[in-house]
């Protein structure tokens, strides 16, 4: 229980309310006391007086006992607890109320008595009992005049009966006993309203800390929700320190997540790399070791496992090429950077590098773009590549005397690049799982072929990577259509240019 806040905050405050408690309660008892002591001592203040009054107490400087065993039963049938007592000028006592056995002293002080006789008004004065040296009592005296010369005093202690003990006053006293309940029962009240106050206080930092633990035991990846009570950081400290956490935790698992998924793809990566470059490696191997044992082999031949060893060492250097940029494209290891550039003098310069290819294969090349092209915001590196993969592959699957087109057309926020071809087409089963990557349709001639079933795959990302998609429709025998979109470029930087 210590250990929450709330625990602390609640015992520091029932510690400080019951210890103020304690001091109120003792102090009303000891107020208490005093003003019965005040009330007691002004009404009895006149007794001695009019005791000494009525008839002499001392006759030629001697206590007239008789009388004084008189005065005294007289006081005790008025008041049980006083004693009378009768002394000289210095104190000493020449006569006592009280039994010779229960008397533990044999004189007063004189100096409460003096304040006493000099009319001093601030009561209780409090005087030596010398029934009980260690408690004091409040008193009343006169002095005794004999021949009109004061010859002793006599002193009259007055007890408070009941009163004289804290237990005595709890029971003896209502004012007492009203200020004991109202004290207690404010506490109790005070303490309930404190406990339940800082059971609120407490509660959303208490949420706050349940969340911290979620949030650590879900691995620090887990998202973590907008609060829905919360002041979004304009409260008090709780819902700064709650804002300031949620945005750290946004953080955290956000880097967490990429942390793991590009440690998932690079453990992917090593796996395929392995796997891929061992096929087209074991087989030039093969065609190498046995030009190397067999001596018997003909010129002809001999060149034939050469070149077939040469083609898969190409594909092998083409595949790790290929691997290595859809790898680091999907490490998000490359950035696009965008500028502005013209999108039409890149579609031109890249059908340019296909033109012989086009013309060894007896292929059209044919371009439509628009002559007022505005600029596009893109990568041009990354673009040229998308664009060469496209038209590779058009014309790679585009038998002689069909056409591919490259057109660019501007919308009125982005251009729409279209690769367009007549040749064998893409069946519709396929459709979906042409740009995975190592997906490759005619796999019969994998010896002579030249792809590597990457190409797609990095086109994809490339186009993702502008946040566009590409799309592609296709019929068997009939030709296919890839497109995506590009942004234009913000008139404001293509202006500097
Ligand atoms: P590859 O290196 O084999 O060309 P790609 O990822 O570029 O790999 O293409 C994946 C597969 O999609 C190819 O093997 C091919 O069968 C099919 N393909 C891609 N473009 C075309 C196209 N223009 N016409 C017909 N088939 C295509």
């Amino acid at each position: 229980m210590l250990r929450t806040i709330y625990g602390k905050l609640s015992a520091i405050m029932l510690g400080l309310f019951y210890a103020v408690g304690f001091l109120f309660i003792m102090g009303t008892l000891f107020s208490n006391r005093l003003y019965f002591q005040e009330a007691s001592q002004r009404l009895s203040r006149n007794v001695a007086k009019q005791l000494v009054s009525k008839q002499d107490l001392m006759v030629d400087g001697r206590v007239d006992t008789v009388a004084m065993d008189l005065v005294s039963r007289d006081l005790m049938a008025i008041n049980r607890t006083a004693d009378i007592y009768l002394l000289d000028l210095h104190g000493r006592i020449l006569y006592s109320s009280v039994p010779g056995d229960e008397l533990k002293a044999d004189h007063v002080s004189m100096k409460p008595i003096s304040s006493f006789s000099s009319g001093e008004t601030r009561f209780p004065i409090l005087g030596d009992n010398p029934r009980d040296p260690s408690v004091k009592r409040i008193f009343s005296v006169c002095p005794i005049p004999v021949s009109g010369e004061v010859q002793g005093h006599l002193y009259i202690t007055l007890g408070e009966g009941e009163l004289e003990t804290i237990t005595g006053m709890l029971k003896g006293s209502y004012i007492v006993n009203i200020s004991i309940i109202a004290a207690v029962a404010s506490l109790l009240l005070v303490s309930a309203v404190g406990l339940l106050l800082f059971n609120q206080l407490t509660k959303r930092l208490r949420g706050l800390s349940r969340e911290v633990e979620k949030f650590k035991e879900d691995g620090f990846s887990a998202p973590v929700l907008k609060s829905a009570g919360g002041k979004d950081g304009n409260g008090d400290e709780i819902d700064r320190l709650e804002k300031v956490f949620r945005e750290m935790a946004a953080v955290i698992s956000a880097q967490v997540r990429e942390l793991k998924e590009s440690d998932s793809l690079r453990r992917e990566l090593v796996t395929n790399v392995s796997h891929d470059l061992r096929t087209p490696l074991t087989s030039m191997q093969g065609y190498l070791e046995t030009l190397a044992v067999k001596t018997d082999l003909s010129e002809k031949e001999k060149r034939g496992y050469l070149d077939r060893a040469i083609r898969q060492s190409n594909r092998l250097r083409r595949l790790i090429a290929d691997l290595f940029e859809l790898a680091k494209l999907d490490a998000h290891e490359v950035k696009d950077h965008p500028e502005p550039f013209s999108l039409g003098e890149l579609a031109l310069d890249v059908l340019q590098k296909f033109n012989l290819m086009a013309s060894e294969r007896g292929v059209n090349l044919v371009s439509d773009l628009d002559p007022r092209l505005p600029f596009v915001m893109a990568d041009i590196g990354l673009i040229e590549r998308a664009l060469e993969n496209l038209l590779k592959n058009a014309v790679t699957y585009t038998p002689g005397g069909g056409t591919v087109t490259l057109s660019v057309l501007p919308g009125p926020d982005q251009v729409t690049v279209t690769v367009a071809d007549t040749g064998k087409g893409i069946r519709e089963a396929d459709l979906p799982h042409i740009f995975d990557r190592y997906y490759r349709i005619d796999t019969a001639d994998d010896d002579t072929a030249e792809g590597t079933g990457l190409g797609l795959a990095i086109t994809k990302r490339i186009v993702e990577l502008h946040g566009s998609t590409i799309e592609v429709q296709s019929e068997p025998d009939r030709g296919s259509v890839f497109a995506f979109e590009l942004p234009l470029a913000p008139s404001s930087l293509v202006k500097n240019l």
